[in-house]
């Protein structure tokens, strides 16, 4: 029987997979991809592997979620049956053909950074039971661990952190994009205190706009925000602002993620000592102070 692993690609950097991601993909017959999987770590698959891109364009169109779940189910199908890809259940004019009819008992779904982090493996989790397939998800380096060693700060730094908000700006009407700036927000900001790192996934090319709504939402201006792209890669890129510095800032290649609060920069004892509290809202629950 077929077996479907969900791994996570990690940032970039192949050094940065987890052994096990490494030990499958080099031993992989077929993987399913999405666009940010690094070059790197495709090299690591066997040449004689299928590799279907599913973050690719096909004419205008990306694969449908609905489409990679049924590509995923059919793969691991055809193991258990022996037999070729049953394209009736695949059947789409953008899934891309079988190119060989052989059984593969692995079925490698392979995803940038954490497959559970903004990586819509919920819907592939849902499909994959409803079909009764088995699945082992494999743990990957999230972009926000990734950015933050690559700028060298900590995300909980003691002495400015307690907690750490991992959330998306993009605007998209897909409502898995969800836009925690939004009139029904998805973020609640009265969660957000002055000891919070929000790390916003996705931030889009108009950083006046998220500044704006951060100061909207209550950040102070000053507050620091470094802007990490392609982090952990050859290609690294890394800007340190505040939020109101962040509306001069140029846009960065993507992908890109932006780190915002009191950890956001190199002066982490003179932000220690800085009152922060004027221009912030209080949360309705005050953090537990951490000794
Ligand atoms: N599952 C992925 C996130 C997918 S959402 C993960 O766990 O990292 C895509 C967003 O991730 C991008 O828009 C960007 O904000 C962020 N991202 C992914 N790789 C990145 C990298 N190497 N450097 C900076 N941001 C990255």
């Amino acid at each position: 029987m077929g077996k479907v692993y969900l791994i996570g690609a990690g940032p970039g950097d192949p050094d940065l997979l987890t052994v096990k991601a490494a030990r499958l993909l080099q031993r992989a017959t077929i993987v399913l991809h999405d666009s940010l999987v690094s070059r790197e770590v495709l090299q690591l698959i066997p040449r004689e592997a299928e590799i279907i891109d599913a973050g690719k364009r096909c004419g205008q169109k990306l694969l449908t979620q609905d489409e990679i779940n049924q590509l995923l189910i059919s793969y691991a199908n055809q193991s258990r049956s022996g037999r070729s890809l049953d394209r009736s259940s695949a059947e789409s004019p953008n899934a891309p053909p079988p190119t060989k009819s052989r059984a593969h008992n692995k079925v490698i779904r392979l995803k940038g950074g954490d497959p559970l982090v903004f990586g819509r493996a919920g819907e592939e989790i849902e499909a994959l039971r409803r079909a009764n397939i088995p699945f082992e998800i494999v743990p990957g380096i999230t972009a926000a661990l990734g950015a933050a060693a690559a700028a060298g700060i900590s995300l909980t730094d003691r002495r400015a952190a307690s907690q750490i908000v991992i959330t998306t700006y993009s605007r998209g009407s897909d409502p898995a994009n969800a836009d925690p700036f939004a009139v029904t927000p998805h973020l609640d900001w009265a969660a957000i205190s002055s000891s919070t790192t929000l790390v916003l996934y996705m931030p889009g090319a108009d950083y006046a706009e998220v500044s704006r709504r951060l100061i909207e939402a209550g950040q102070p201006e000053n507050l620091p925000c470094v802007i990490v792209s392609n982090a952990t890669t050859p290609h690294q890129q890394i800007r340190w602002t505040t939020v109101s510095g962040l509306a001069s800032e140029a846009k960065l290649p993507a992908p890109a993620l932006l780190i915002v609060g009191r950890v956001a920069t190199h002066e982490i004892q003179e932000i220690a000592a800085t009152p922060w509290a004027a221009n912030r809202k209080e949360p309705q629950v005050k953090p537990a102070t951490i000794s």
